[in-house]
């Protein structure tokens, strides 16, 4: 079996190109490296089941050969990055998920959509299932992110209602682990950066926003099954551990022998209030939930970035 991963080199791109060849795929990575780093699939590349090619997804594709899965993980997916992209983003997300499309289409092949729980916006619900249509404002500076998702939600279904392309679509909530950057403007690396950095940590607005943050495996795990089943709507994949943005901030800060303070700053336009996955469905059609708890998987991802950190 032969896959295509668009975002190979990405965070989630890459831990998916993990899996993948560890179950006996053979992985094609294409990507642009906007985000993503080479080092990210360092380790596969001796791997004569991995292969990567810089591409621009949202040119026209071409891949020789059979492919059986199409899996399009290529975009910016920090606020910060997408405020810096937002035309490479809307981009990606509409023309690149066409063409991911048309390569699954032309093949054959499956094709599966990492989608997004800003696609719920700033929700009016919590916590946030499947059938909610979500609370996004389409001009504001999260909207070339937010729109450009739910056109890639829209085409997937085009695509599958019209032609038949056997499709799957995850709504990805906050993820964290190795591999994110520490530079990439999220709250995670941001925090550990100014930690390691001896920098008081950032809270932005009163700090009682929330977010459920799964860890990376767990996430992986969950896009695997959904994968593997038939389930051709959204699923969210998350974990519902929820925790304001102060918690969360106090939590990593203990994890330094001198806890840094914490600093306030302005809340970002549209950010939203509150974000929780109801992973009710996935429970239940997947058998999923996530496994790693907040400490367990804050220890994993302090172990990396620490290392990371050490090497500049
Ligand atoms: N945030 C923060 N300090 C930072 C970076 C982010 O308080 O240095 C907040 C941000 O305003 C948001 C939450 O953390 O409420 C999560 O932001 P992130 O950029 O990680 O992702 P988002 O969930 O907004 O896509």
């Amino acid at each position: 079996m032969r896959a295509v991963v668009t975002g190979g080199a990405g965070f989630l791109g890459s831990h998916l190109c993990d899996r993948l060849t560890a179950e006996g795929w053979d992985v094609l990575a294409l990507d642009n490296l906007v985000t993503g780093v080479d080092s990210n699939v360092s380790h596969l590349m001796k791997n004569p089941k991995f292969r990567i090619l810089r591409a621009d997804v949202s040119n026209y594709m071409d891949v020789p050969g059979p492919v059986d899965y199409v899996l399009h993980f290529a975009s910016p997916a920090s606020p910060v990055d997408y405020l810096k992209m937002p035309i490479p983003t809307l981009k990606v997300g509409a023309l690149g998920t066409h063409n991911a499309l048309g390569l699954a289409r032309a093949k054959n092949a499956k094709f599966f959509l990492a989608s997004t729980s800003e696609c719920y916006g700033d929700p009016e619900v919590s916590p946030q299932n499947e059938e909610y249509w979500g609370h996004v404002n389409p001009i504001g500076p999260r909207g070339v992110y937010d729109e450009a998702k739910r056109f890639a939600e829209a085409m997937t279904m085009a695509y599958h209602r019209y032609h038949n392309v056997d499709t799957r679509i995850v709504r990805i909530f906050n993820t964290y682990g190795p591999r994110m950057r520490l530079n990439d403007g999220r709250a995670l690396p941001n925090f550990v950066f100014q930690a390691l950095s001896g920098m008081p940590l950032t809270v932005y607005g009163d700090g009682k926003q929330t977010r459920s943050f799964c860890y990376v495996l767990d996430l992986i795990e969950g896009i695997y099954r959904l994968m593997m089943s038939d389930e051709h709507l959204p699923t969210n994949i998350g974990n519902p551990q929820e925790i304001t943005l102060l918690d969360f901030a106090e939590r990593i800060r203990k994890h330094f022998d001198n806890p840094p303070p914490i600093v306030f700053k302005p809340l970002p336009q549209d950010d939203p209030k509150r974000r929780c996955p109801d992973i009710t469905k996935a429970k239940r059609i997947l058998k999923w939930e996530p496994k790693v708890g907040l400490e367990e998987g804050l220890k994993l991802t302090l172990d990396y970035f620490r290392k990371t950190f050490s090497k500049k």
